[in-house]
């Protein structure tokens, strides 16, 4: 929950949050009951188990907001300033992601969006991989994240999050023969995860 504001800010599949200014609420009842794939329960916090989001992002997510901040807001403006105090770090270059713990199976699949977004050198090397990957296994995989909720803008960050870690699975049914593609991305993620700074 303390990360919704930002998330839903940085890539929510509808546009009524991407980019604006919400009302907790509003954000509550389109949740739980408006959107196509509603249940009729929040609920949120169990599908989404972990989140990953530009710095700046998660800054310009609360700095629009001209409502009443709730106690996640004030929560994740406390992350903030002890993110910009603690590490002494820039807004620009700097990537929050959010896990249960550091065991967490999700970290190195939010690392994966980490460095796409920050390491420019990874999202070049993994988009030369995409490459090797047949166009309908990719069309399947992305057609898949796009039924999960995920935004069309971040699609590609996503299949490559999945493949890296071993759950291209999850995105393609139709056959096996998506496990050799796997193999450079997840050796891909494993060298660039090694050499990382991660700040808990
Ligand atoms: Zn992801």
């Amino acid at each position: 929950m303390v990360f919704l504001r930002a998330q839903e800010f940085y890539e929510s599949a509808s546009p009524r949050f991407k980019n604006k200014d919400f009302d907790i609420w509003d954000y509550l009842r389109w949740y739980s009951v408006e959107r196509d794939v509603a249940t009729g329960t929040f609920d949120y916090p169990m599908d989404w188990a972990a989140y990953n989001i530009p710095i700046k992002t998660v800054v310009q997510s609360l700095d629009v907001f001209t409502g009443e901040y709730t106690p996640y807001d004030i929560f994740m403006d406390e992350i903030l300033h002890q993110i910009f105090n603690q590490y002494e770090v820039g807004e620009h270059d700097t990537y929050l992601v959010g896990v249960k713990d550091l065991d967490d199976k999700n970290l190195a699949h939010e690392l994966s969006h980490a460095l796409w977004y920050t390491e420019p050198k990874f999202k070049k090397e993994a988009t030369t991989l995409l490459k090797e990957v047949p166009a309908d296994l990719l069309t399947e995989g992305k057609s898949t994240l796009s039924r999960m909720g995920y935004h069309k803008a971040v699609l590609t960050d996503e299949f490559i999050a999945y493949t890296a870690t071993g759950d291209m699975k999850r995105l393609v049914k139709s056959s096996d023969g998506y496990k050799q593609y796997e193999k450079p991305f997840k050796s891909l993620l494993a060298k660039y995860l090694t050499s990382l700074k991660v700040a808990a």
